[in-house]
């Protein structure tokens, strides 16, 4: 049974016969495989093809559209990097927003800080929510916090009706700018965040690899200097799944008390009350947050050069 589910799907490879292969016009000619025991889920949604498999090495994994958004194996390093590099940063975060992530991945590491009191999630995809709570109890644990308050529907529309200076974070945990996220990268998505920031408020969005994506990086850097009058910084990581093995984030402040993103003032590694129920962090800890500021040279040449 296990072999025929196999076949079913247009992403398992011919070339690799039971292998999923990554296969993207935004990665051309490369393509990440990995071993599929068996196709848990096939749907489509309103916005996109909707696939969970187990792999043999990485666990479970999520795949929206033939992309991987995350594995069991290796989701820690993503959802706690994107998370705690943003409200690490800033002094008594109370208000936070996170746009996309339908996981629950970054809403179990937002709730790893005491300090937040709301945290309010909009995701345009309601298929990506009930996949998770079925497949993936671990990530989508983060639902259970009561302070999470969930919205279905486009970042982009919620983001216009948020009433000026609200949030201390905007995290934006999107899929890759083809498809429902396209607009999530655009300059007019940024004005609505940092208008819906306090002054010296953080925004933290996922910003592609520097690896295969400098062209698109470079426009996100050039829209978020004109936007963000606070700072303006590029940090990356290492997530084994992902297409070229790393992975990009945009931080940027708005004006006003100064956030000097490189040097951690709310470390989250002192305090260990959230690992109770949440488990202990597995990826982040203040020396890979000062660290993952640091850029290669052919990076840090274009991003410092707007
Ligand atoms: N958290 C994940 C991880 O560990 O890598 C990956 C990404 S998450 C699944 C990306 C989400 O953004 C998807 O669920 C997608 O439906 C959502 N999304 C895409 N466009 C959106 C939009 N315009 N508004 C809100 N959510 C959007």
């Amino acid at each position: 049974e296990e072999a025929n589910n196999n076949n079913e799907s247009p992403y398992i490879s011919s070339v690799l016969p039971g292998w999923f292969s990554e296969i993207s016009p935004l990665w051309p000619g490369e393509a990440h495989s990995l071993k599929v025991e068996k196709i848990l889920f096939q749907g489509k949604s309103d916005y996109q093809n909707v696939m969970v498999f187990q792999s043999s090495t990485y666990g479970k994994v999520l795949v929206l559209d033939g992309v991987i958004q995350l594995t069991e194996r290796d989701e820690c390093a993503y959802q706690e990097m994107i998370t705690h590099l943003p409200l690490c940063s800033i002094p008594n975060p109370k208000k936070v927003l996170v746009i996309g992530g339908g996981d629950g991945g970054v809403l179990r590491e937002v709730s790893r800080h005491s300090s937040v009191e709301q945290i309010d999630i909009c995701e345009i995809d309601k298929m990506v929510i009930d996949v998770a709570k079925q497949f993936f109890p671990n990530v989508a644990i983060g639902y259970e916090d009561p302070r999470v308050k969930l919205h279905v529907g486009d970042g982009v529309a919620f983001l216009k009706n948020v009433p000026e200076g609200t949030y201390d974070a905007v995290i934006v945990d999107s899929s890759d700018p083809i498809g429902p996220a396209q607009e999530l990268f655009e300059k007019p998505f940024f004005e609505t965040v940092a208008r819906a920031l306090r002054p010296g408020g953080v925004v933290c969005t996922q910003a592609e690899s520097i690896w295969l994506h400098m062209d698109i990086i470079e426009h996100i850097v050039a829209n978020c200097c004109q936007i963000f009058k606070g700072s303006v910084n590029y940090a990356w990581t290492t997530v084994p799944t992902y297409p070229s093995g790393v992975i990009g984030f945009m931080l940027c402040s708005t004006e006003g008390p100064a956030v000097d993103f490189k040097n951690p003032t709310n470390p989250i590694d002192a305090d260990d009350s959230h690992t109770k129920t949440r488990g202990p962090l597995k990826f982040y800890n203040s020396e890979i947050h000062s660290a993952s500021f640091c850029l290669p040279s052919f990076a840090k040449r274009v991003i410092e050069s707007k």
